[in-house]
């Protein structure tokens, strides 16, 4: 089959013939119809030997959507043949405290067992088929389109678990500010604006990007630079968000979203750009509090889907296909792409048109 890998640390994903996988006890064979192309996937590029999670070639794609083709031994009667699923990603233990209650985000032992989510460790879903290993990790999309529904499973799901952990803090007289109108960015605004009360303030560096978050429904659409920090404290009455969401995380806007926060507020820093909060007495207002949140527990991930399906999360994508996975991570890269790029792989050949 076909499928999108990395094949060297900081290379660049190829399109590659594989074997075609079969499922071994207790997994299910999805035929892949969408996977999104996630900023962390850069990430993943960019890894060296050391700090990489399993081992190359590794077939890339974590927000996956596929239909159930086969089951393995022991899973054969939990899944039904034909039905559209999106995957779980934050593969867990299944027994640990956090997995026991859903948290299987923050397995305490997925590490030490290199139980690694699809596509950034294990084998995963830019592919024509891919293996997922136990069928607790499949949420069935109904009619949802396959190629929106992707996205929902980090896209959707990260965002929609670090607002619900700052949504006390976020009552009508709030203020928001959300760093990043990307893939997780414009789904963050969306549930901002219909989750809560709140004002809410976008901060990007692409007028593009800051356009689709006027279309969304922002307040204020401000550009990424110290003349945004007076904006926030102009808005605030001079005290500062509420709540801060960083979706790029990197120090440029760490340090401009240090100085947004105010006495109490909720920094989350979800971009994993290296950038890094300086945390001390003086340095942040008091008990501000910092969270740096890891994707989302099973149970967001069904609230996320529900969410879509009454229309709530809307994402905006591109749609390309396997053969152009390569041009679209270059074009993720250089910030060109609009919401969140889909592969299509039922799409041959390449689709672009330029
Ligand atoms: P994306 O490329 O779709 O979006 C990034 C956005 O940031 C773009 O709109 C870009 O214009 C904007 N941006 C770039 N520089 C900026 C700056 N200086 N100030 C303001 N905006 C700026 O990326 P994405 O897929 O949405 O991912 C966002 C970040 O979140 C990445 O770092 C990604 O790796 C990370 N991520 C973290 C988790 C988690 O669980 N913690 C999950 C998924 C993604
Ligand atoms: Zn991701
Ligand atoms: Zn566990």
């Amino acid at each position: 089959m076909k499928a999108i890998q990395l094949r060297e640390y900081g290379g660049r994903p190829e399109v590659v013939e594989i074997d075609d996988p079969t499922p071994g006890p207790g997994q299910i064979l999805l035929k892949m119809t969408a996977a999104g192309l996630c900023h962390s996937d850069i990430g993943v590029m960019n890894w060296t030997k050391e700090n990489f999670w399993g081992e190359l070639p590794l077939t890339l794609g974590h927000e996956c959507v596929g239909t159930v083709v086969d089951a393995g031994a022991g899973s054969r009667q939990l899944v039904t043949i034909g039905e559209d699923v999106l995957v779980y990603g934050p593969w867990g233990c299944g027994r640990c405290r956090q997995c026991a209650q859903g948290y299987e985000n923050y397995c305490y032992n997925a590490k030490k067992l290199g139980i690694y989510p699809p596509g950034l460790g294990t084998p995963g879903g830019l592919a024509e088929y891919m293996l997922v290993d136990r069928a607790r990790y499949l949420v069935p999309i109904g009619d949802l389109n396959p190629i929106k529904a992707a996205p929902l499973t980090d896209a959707g799901l990260t965002p929609y678990h670090a607002v619900m952990h700052s949504l006390p803090k976020l009552k009508a007289h709030s203020t928001a500010v959300v760093f990043g109108v990307g893939g997780l960015g414009h789904v963050a605004i969306q549930l901002l604006k219909h989750l809560t009360p709140s004002t809410v303030v976008a901060i990007d560096v692409s007028d593009r990007n800051l356009d689709l978050a006027r279309k969304l429904g922002v307040d204020y659409a401000l550009k990424s630079n110290q003349d945004a920090v007076d904006a926030v404290s102009d808005l605030t009455g001079g005290l500062g968000a509420e709540v801060v969401f960083d979706f790029v995380g990197i120090q440029a806007t760490a340090d401009l979203g240090a100085q947004m926060t105010r006495v109490r507020g909720d920094w989350n820093l979800v971009g994993i750009g290296g950038g890094v909060a300086k945390v001390g007495f003086g340095l942040l207002p008091y008990e501000c509090q910092v969270f740096s949140p890891y994707w989302g527990t099973r149970s967001d991930l069904y609230d996320v889907v529900d969410l879509a399906r009454k229309g709530v999360i809307d994402i905006h994508t591109e749609t390309y296909a396997l053969d152009d996975a390569p041009e679209a991570y270059r074009r993720l890269e250089a910030g060109e792409i609009l919401g969140r790029g889909v592969i299509d792989p039922q799409l041959k050949g390449s689709a672009l048109t330029s």
